[in-house]
């Protein structure tokens, strides 16, 4: 079995980079991606981009349920081209902030546009959790994180909790 990536915490400066475009889809990058899966779900999270793991890169994963259980999907240089005007709350969490949850107000329903591992084009339209996970994990790419939504007021009441993690991230190089 593979080792489970390291996941950087918030504070880690790679968080906060804008990834590069993925150029080649081949073996390593399909060997990254089934790690990232593994560790999605051995860290019980339902969704994990790249530069979460080090690679500051535009790929992300996503718990995606299918017929026979649950299961993953990965886009390589997603582009979300549609959002709704409706919009809804959720409550949102995120490995690389570990125990911190929080109300973010995103678009319903997205349609996005991606390469699969195979290289091919596809698009993909969602008005439901996976929507608000490939919005959360598109944000990443972006080096934005979901505590930067929040309201001025929202993030001084965790602001203690984001310092003492960011200490963490301090360990990780
Ligand atoms: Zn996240």
């Amino acid at each position: 079995m593979r080792d489970e990536l390291e996941v950087l915490l918030y504070g880690h400066p790679m968080l906060r980079e804008t990834c590069v475009k993925v150029e080649r889809i081949d073996d390593e990058l399909r060997d990254l991606a089934a790690a990232m899966q593994q560790t999605m779900i051995q860290e019980r999270g339902i969704g994990l981009a790249a530069p979460q793991v080090g690679h500051p890169i535009r790929m992300l994963v996503a718990e995606q349920r299918g017929p026979s259980g649950p299961g993953a999907i990965c886009l390589v240089n997603p582009e979300i081209v549609f959002f709704s005007h409706e919009r809804d709350s959720y409550n949102e969490g995120c490995l690389s902030l570990p125990e911190i949850y929080a109300d973010v107000d995103r678009p319903v329903r997205i349609k996005v546009r991606f390469q699969g591992l195979d290289g091919q084009e596809r698009e993909l339209e969602d008005d439901g959790l996976l929507s608000r996970i490939i919005q959360h994990e598109f944000d990443h790419l972006e080096g934005t994180l979901f505590v930067d939504h929040l309201s001025l007021l929202r993030r001084r009441l965790i602001a203690k909790k984001l310092k003492a993690i960011a200490s963490r991230a301090r360990q990780q190089v």
